[in-house]
């Protein structure tokens, strides 16, 4: 009872600061009010701090470092007969372009898939509301010590029983859980997961006066009894390197371009701002891909404090069992990675973390193919030990939703598949993991013609 108390109170608390969204023209959704106003961080009026974290860390920007590999989990909402909602690939693809923007910009996080994703079939939230039921939803279904993403067909935000407005995707700050529409942008992932790391839009607050909006020049300070510090430090998203902007939903152009020649901040100085940065309103959501070093600052410092970071941090002793390979997910036809000829891969079967032991479940099976451009070339599936134990595994060759071959392999160091006179196409194979420990386990596998 008390738990369901206090979860109405929060309830009403977040429903009341979104209100205050709608004069502020939010997309995202994420609140940056809210964000800004009640977890303030130590390093928010000293960007040194954050930069000096780097090296403590033994970052290096031109450096391709892992420090996290983090389990998200999908919530795919869709319509009562089960019609709607993210398919297989759209899921890879999310998970893809998620991995796929974090490593461009050398976040030193990466991502994997929880295979377990629960799909939600009710018509009352395959287009949600932003108010109430959106904040429910990320209450009641999350997995702890995963990133948990809702995904629904659409977000929208009504006012007295109109509809107002269409949200992109939207990070709530108390349960820090993610909603996002199913069809957005390939970067809204990263955005919002970016909210979950700490980060704000850097034209938070653009419009309000001195005191809150961030200055264009760099160097322009508070002149207050006890503060001196820098404006750039404080407003705005808190960070130095990321430029002083307006809303670039208004403000920029399809081809990425800045139209806001003549806006200016309070001080009269033009606006200069990137339009590629991922936490921006950029016009066309595509344009964006870049996070800057303060901003990868805050999410490794965030991400060091979560009380799960250990499972995370890949230097940890706790964190051994989950790691994942670059291929994820591919736990069904709909999503199996290509390989081919030629070029080896090394898979993993990892465990998947959630709070719970007996949530935490096993990554055990991946599905390949591969495309042979004639007919009767002789080929040969090869497998083999990887750098970890090897597990039993049992292996099927399709061809065309026929199964044309099958293999256990139990002890053996390598082991292969003879494909004697094949027809020209796809062939898919699927790797199950037989055996049951619960430690990573690994695998090499090539074609050879
Ligand atoms: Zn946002």
């Amino acid at each position: 009872m008390k738990k369901f108390l206090l979860l109405i109170i929060l309830v009403v608390i977040i429903a009341s600061t979104s209100f205050s969204q709608l004069f502020e023209n939010e997309n995202c959704g994420a609140n940056d009010n809210f964000i800004g106003n009640i977890f303030k961080h130590p390093w928010e009026k000293n960007n040194e701090l954050l930069l000096n974290y780097l090296d403590t860390i033994g970052y290096k920007t031109d450096t391709f470092k892992t420090f996290y590999i983090v389990p998200v989990k999908f919530w795919i909402y869709r319509k009562a007969d089960s019609t709607g909602g993210l398919n297989e690939k759209e899921i890879k693809g999310n998970i893809q372009y998620l991995n796929y923007y974090y490593s461009l910009n050398n976040t030193g996080i990466q991502f994997y898939l929880n295979p377990e994703i629960e799909y939600i079939n009710k018509n009352k939230y395959f287009f949600m509301r932003y108010i109430l039921q959106g904040p429910f939803q990320t209450f009641k279904h999350k997995t702890k010590g995963n990133i948990n993403i809702l995904f629904v067909d659409k977000l929208e935000l009504f006012k007295f029983g109109k509809k107002v407005k269409d949200y992109n995707g939207t990070f709530n700050t108390i349960s820090k859980g993610v909603i996002i529409c199913s069809k957005t942008s390939t970067s809204s992932l990263s955005h919002e997961i970016g909210h979950f790391f700490g980060l704000k839009h850097p034209h938070r607050h653009w419009k309000r006066g001195k005191r809150k909006q961030e200055s264009v020049d760099r160097d322009k300070r508070f002149h207050r009894i006890f503060n001196h510090k820098k404006n750039c430090e404080k407003n705005g998203d808190g960070l130095c390197d990321t430029p002083a902007e307006p809303d670039l939903t208004k403000y920029s152009d399809k081809n990425c371009k800045y139209t806001g020649w003549n806006v200016v901040d309070n001080w009269g100085v033009v606006y200069k701002p990137s339009t590629i940065n991922i936490m921006s309103y950029t016009k066309n959501r595509e344009c964006r891909n870049l996070f800057t070093k303060g901003q990868v600052a805050v999410m490794l410092k965030t991400a060091s404090k979560n009380k799960y970071s250990k499972y995370w941090d890949i230097n940890s002793a706790k964190s051994v069992n989950y790691k994942f390979d670059s291929f994820e997910p591919d736990f069904s036809v709909e999503s199996a990675s290509e390989i081919f000829i030629g070029s080896p891969q090394n898979h993993t079967f990892h465990l998947i973390y959630a709070k719970k032991k007996r949530n935490r479940s096993l990554d055990k099976e991946d599905w390949l193919y591969f495309l042979n451009k004639k007919d009767g070339q002789v080929f040969e599936i090869n497998i083999s030990s990887g750098k970890l134990k090897k597990a039993q595994l049992n292996i099927e060759v399709y061809f065309e939703n026929n199964l044309i071959e099958k293999k256990s392999i139990l002890n053996e160091k390598t082991s292969n598949i003879k494909i004697i006179n094949p027809k020209k196409g796809k062939y898919f194979i699927k790797i199950e993991k037989i055996s049951d420990e619960k430690s990573i386990t690994d695998y090499n596998i090539e074609i050879k013609e």
